[in-house]
């Protein structure tokens, strides 16, 4: 299966969105929660984008998890870094009736940095194994990560990448779980070739998409953007 390509389109704007499903996307990820509620809920992208699907990748507060699990076209939440955030979130698909189970990634903090989310890789085989055995609106999908930014290539593959190859290794050896069926979110534009030639099987590419992001800028039209 070709890997999945994430279009990342934080502080874009809505017809940024519209372009770029136009050229053939469909998988789009926003960090930001209130972001990714208003444009799952913009008009311009409910009427051009109807097979449009939402991927969460930032960090996701438990007081916001009924909010999320409605949005419309909700494709899979790529932060999950507690048992408290997956009780929360089974809790709310239950509560909503969701026709169909959430599907979820586990975050892994790989480079265990303190402004990273992400659980520590020991404790991802805990995580998953209560997503799998105790939140059956949940779908376990597999592991994301972010990794150290400033890795030196000429010094061998990225060690987080690395990490999150072999906490997959082991956790479907533990769980009895096939490879296969756990992905891995790893890689952005600055090193999603890379992230590819270890097996990640999603990248979510922003910068390399829409062009330079400015935080600072209110007009996101993207012209904007240097
Ligand atoms: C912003 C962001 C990306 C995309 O980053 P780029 O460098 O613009 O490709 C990917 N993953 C996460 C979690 C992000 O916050």
């Amino acid at each position: 299966i070709a890997p999945r390509l994430v279009a990342v389109s934080k502080t874009r704007s809505a017809s940024d969105v519209v372009k770029v499903y136009e050229l053939g996307q469909r998988h789009f990820g926003e960090n930001y929660v209130q972001e990714l509620l208003e444009k799952s809920q913009n008009k311009e992208i409910l009427e051009s984008c109807k097979e449009i699907r939402w991927h969460l990748i930032g960090h996701l507060q438990k007081n916001k998890v009924n909010k999320v699990v409605q949005i419309p076209n909700l494709y899979m939440v790529e932060t999950v870094d507690s048992v408290k955030l997956a009780n929360a979130l089974n809790a709310s698909c239950a509560n909503i009736n969701r026709p169909s189970k959430l599907k979820v990634m586990v975050q892994v903090n790989t480079s265990n940095e303190d402004n990273k989310s992400g659980c520590g890789a020991s404790q991802a085989i805990e995580l998953v194994s209560h997503i799998v055995n105790n939140c059956p609106k949940l779908e376990f999908a597999g592991l994301m990560t972010i990794g150290s930014f400033d890795h030196d290539l000429t010094l061998g593959p990225n060690p987080d990448f690395i990490l999150l190859l072999k906490t997959r290794k082991e956790l479907c050896e533990k769980l009895n779980l096939d490879e296969a069926d756990v992905e891995l979110s790893m890689g952005m534009s600055a090193d999603f070739e890379h992230a590819l030639e270890l097996g990640s099987t999603s990248v979510r590419v922003g910068t390399s998409i829409f062009g330079c992001r400015n935080y600072n800028d209110q007009d996101t039209s993207g012209e904007s953007a240097k």
